[in-house]
């Protein structure tokens, strides 16, 4: 089954006490794509500007993704996001946002976007997750990532949204500020109230909960001695999530474990290098051999 998806596509500057990168690619829907990718044909709707370098994606289309519907405006400039990490890494301060092509992006899908059945809204203006879900045929799965600043900004057209969609990912401190409760676990839970059958809490190097009305399900993360740049952890999460979801063709509550394990596992690999370096490296096979260490560490 194949999935659409709509988020940035940026130039990322990132420091970490581990080092710095400038202009790296970057942004939510690249992450997302090239960890779903490997796992089932993604269709990337999004905007860049003529100072984009296109080959430098060549590796995502030979992997199954379709830039058809990627939108170029020669005259203008690409998303721009820049990040500095303590030197704990769960926590990180925003130093540039700039919308820059995203501003005007009017999104437009042809056919073979338009009845993907597996859709992802990727962090991005909850208006513009929404024009793009109005125009996938018959969804069948829907899953939704947003962060700090359209929660703050953007919250009525963000709770439009959450009506309309079955997954909801979030990470802890955004949990809380959505629904103004301090405890993970009643904040997820509140939030199935918006609408999501499913919600997902991000909770960095500490794992990941599952959460329904059938119950929870814990997720630690894989342990790893070494972790270079965090961002896009929860992209790539969402793409080993969504992207098995794809794979299997099934979203019922078993699958769902067993894809948010996956998803884990993909983000552990993301976060080993800047940018898309890791996630351009590794094969679906790399991922089985991890979640085969991961089942040995995790079960008792
Ligand atoms: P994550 O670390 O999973 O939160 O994802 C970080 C990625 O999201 C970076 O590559 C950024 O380019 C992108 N990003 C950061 N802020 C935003 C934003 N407000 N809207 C969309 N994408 C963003």
């Amino acid at each position: 089954m194949s999935i659409v998806v709509v988020g940035s596509i940026a130039f990322d500057d990132v420091q970490t006490d581990k080092g710095s990168v400038k202009d790296a690619l970057g942004g939510s829907a690249l992450y997302f794509s090239a960890a779903a990718s490997l796992f089932a044909p993604v269709h990337l709707v999004g905007v860049v500007g003529g100072d984009f370098p296109m080959e430098e994606i060549a590796f995502l289309n030979a992997r199954g993704v379709n830039t058809d519907c990627l939108d170029v405006v020669e005259n203008g400039k690409t998303f721009r996001w820049s990040g500095v990490y303590e030197t704990d890494m769960n926590k990180r301060r925003t130093a540039v946002l700039a919308l820059n092509v995203f501003e005007r992006f009017d999104p437009m899908l042809d056919d073979r976007c338009r009845s993907a059945r597996y859709v992802f809204l990727a962090n991005i203006d909850p208006e513009l997750q929404e024009r793009v879900l109005d125009q996938v045929v018959s969804p069948e799965f829907v899953a939704l990532d947003t962060m700090e600043c359209y929660i703050l900004q953007k919250r009525e057209a963000l709770r439009g949204v959450l009506r309309r969609i079955d997954l909801l990912f979030i990470n802890d401190s955004e949990a809380q500020i959505l629904t103004g409760l301090s405890n993970v676990v009643a904040a997820a839970e509140s939030l199935l109230d918006l609408g999501p059958r499913y919600v997902v809490v991000k909770k960095g190097e500490h794992g990941s909960l599952l959460i329904s009305r059938g119950g929870i399900f814990v997720v630690p993360a894989y342990p790893l001695r070494k972790v270079i740049d965090p961002t896009g952890a929860g992209d790539s999460y969402a793409g080993g999530v969504v992207g098995y979801l794809a794979e299997t063709g099934a979203h019922d509550e078993g699958t769902l474990r067993k894809a948010v394990v996956c998803g884990g596992i993909v983000a552990s690999f993301a976060v080993e290098g800047f940018s898309l370096d890791r996630l351009r490296d590794i094969s679906r096979n790399d991922v089985e051999r991890r979640m085969e260490h991961f089942r040995a560490v995790t079960g008792f």
